[in-house]
C-alpha cells in the first residue's frame, strides 16, 4: 500500500482525499516507478478542485508530472535504480499521476533525467516551465532575437510566467512583466524583468490595432490580455501563445496578421515529442540554476496539496509549488 491523491466522482460529488491505494490498483503500464516528487500546475489544480472537467477517468490520481525511480520494467531502456521524468501524455487527465508514492507508466512517455538537474530541480521546474522553455524557443524558431526589442510576458507571477521572465532575462532579451500582483514587483525584477506593468492595462477590451512595442511575447492568459498583446506587437514579432487563466477566448481581428506580419504561435507540451522534450529540457538544465530555482518555487507535502490547489486558482500562490513526496 502507498500514500496518494485520489479523485473521485460519484453520488455523493466530486472530492479529492489523501488516502492509501493499493499496487494492484495502478494503471497498465510498462515502468513502475516510486515517485520522488511531483508538482501542482493549473492543470493539477483544476482537476483537484473540480473546478473545470479536466479528469475524464475515475477514480483518479492527479499530477501531471513526476520524478521517480524505476522500480520494475518490461523496457530494455530503463533500468531498476533509473530517474525519469514524465510531463504531460494525459497522466492525471485519463492515467493515474505523480501525486502519489508510486506510478506505473508507458516506457515511451518517460524521459531520463536530464543530466544537470535533481530530481526536485526539474519539479521546481514541471510542466510550467518546461512550456516556458518550450515558448521562448518557438520565439527563437521564429526569429526574434535579443536586439529587437523588448518582449513581453503576461500572467507573469504564474509558474509559466515567472519561467519564462527568468529564462528570456538570462537569453539576453529585454522583458516587460504583466501581473495583477504589483506587490510582487521585487520577485519579477531578481527573476530580470526590466519594467512591470498591470495587468488591468491588458485584460480589458482594446483597439484590434496598437501602437507597435513588443518584439515577441509569452502569453499563458488567454482572452482579452493575447488579443491586446497581438495587437501592440511589432511588424514580423511573433507571440508564443499557451495558456487561458483569463479565458479560452480570443476577441482579436486579423488587422495583426494581415498588415505587420504578426505570428502566433500555438504551444502544446502534452503531445510534445520526445526528441523536442528532449532538447527543451537541456536548454533548462543550462541555462537555470540554484538560486533562481528557489527563489521561484516552495516545497509543499501530499497533505498539503488541496489546499495549495485551491490557494492556485485563487491567485495567492506566486511562482511553482514542489510535492515532496518520496
Ligand atoms: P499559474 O501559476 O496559476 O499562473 C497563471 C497566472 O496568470 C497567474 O499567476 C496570474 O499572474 C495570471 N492570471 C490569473 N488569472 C488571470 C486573469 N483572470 N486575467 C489575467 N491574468 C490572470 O498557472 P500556470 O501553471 O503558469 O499556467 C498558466 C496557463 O498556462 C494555464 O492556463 C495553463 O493551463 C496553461 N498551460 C498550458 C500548457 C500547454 O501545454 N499549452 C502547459 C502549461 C500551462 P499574475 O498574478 O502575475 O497576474
Amino acid at each position: 500500500m502507498f500514500r496518494g491523491i485520489l479523485i473521485s466522482k460519484d453520488e455523493a460529488g466530486y472530492r479529492s482525499e489523501l488516502t492509501m491505494l493499493s499496487e494492484e490498483n495502478l494503471p497498465a503500464g510498462d515502468v513502475l516507478v516510486r515517485v520522488l516528487c511531483s508538482t501542482i500546475n493549473y492543470k493539477d489544480a483544476l482537476a483537484i478542485t473540480g473546478r473545470s472537467p479536466v479528469v475524464r477517468r475515475f477514480p483518479m490520481v492527479p499530477g501531471i508530472d513526476l520524478v521517480g525511480e524505476v522500480e520494475q520494467s518490461d523496457c530494455p531502456a530503463f533500468q531498476p535504480g533509473d530517474q525519469v521524468l514524465l510531463n504531460g501524455f494525459g497522466v492525471g487527465e485519463v492515467h493515474w499521476g505523480g501525486l502519489a508514492e508510486k506510478a506505473r507508466l508507458r516506457s515511451d512517455w518517460l524521459i531520463p533525467l536530464p543530466a544537470g538537474l535533481t530530481a526536485r530541480e526539474a519539479m521546481m521546474v514541471g510542466t510550467a516551465g518546461y512550456t516556458a522553455m518550450l515558448c521562448v524557443m518557438a520565439l527563437e524558431q521564429h526569429g526574434v532575437t535579443p536586439d529587437q526589442g523588448d518582449v513581453l510576458v503576461t500572467g507573469a507571477n504564474g509558474g509559466v510566467g515567472s519561467f519564462a521572465v527568468a529564462l528570456l532575462s538570462r537569453l539576453g532579451y529585454r522583458v516587460v512583466a504583466v501581473t495583477g500582483r504589483p506587490q510582487e514587483a521585487d520577485y519579477l525584477t531578481r527573476l530580470g524583468a526590466i519594467e512591470i506593468l498591470p495587468r488591468s492595462q491588458f485584460s480589458e477590451p482594446g483597439k484590434p490595432f496598437q501602437a507597435e512595442r513588443w518584439a515577441g511575447a509569452v502569453d499563458s492568459v488567454g482572452s482579452h490580455t493575447l488579443a491586446n498583446v497581438l495587437a501592440s506587437t511589432r511588424y514580423g514579432g511573433t507571440v508564443a501563445a499557451c495558456g487561458l487563466a483569463q479565458g479560452a477566448d480570443l476577441p482579436v481581428s486579423v488587422m495583426p496578421f494581415i498588415l505587420r506580419g504578426v505570428t502566433l504561435a500555438g504551444v502544446d507540451s502534452v503531445m510534445r515529442p520526445a526528441v523536442d522534450r528532449i532538447r527543451a529540457w537541456n536548454r533548462l538544465a543550462e541555462l537555470l540554476d540554484d538560486r533562481m530555482l528557489t527563489d521561484i518555487a516552495h516545497e509543499i507535502e501530499l497533505e498539503q496539496v488541496q489546499q495549495t490547489a485551491q490557494d492556485l486558482l485563487d491567485g495567492k500562490v506566486r511562482g511553482r509549488v514542489l510535492v515532496n513526496i518520496g
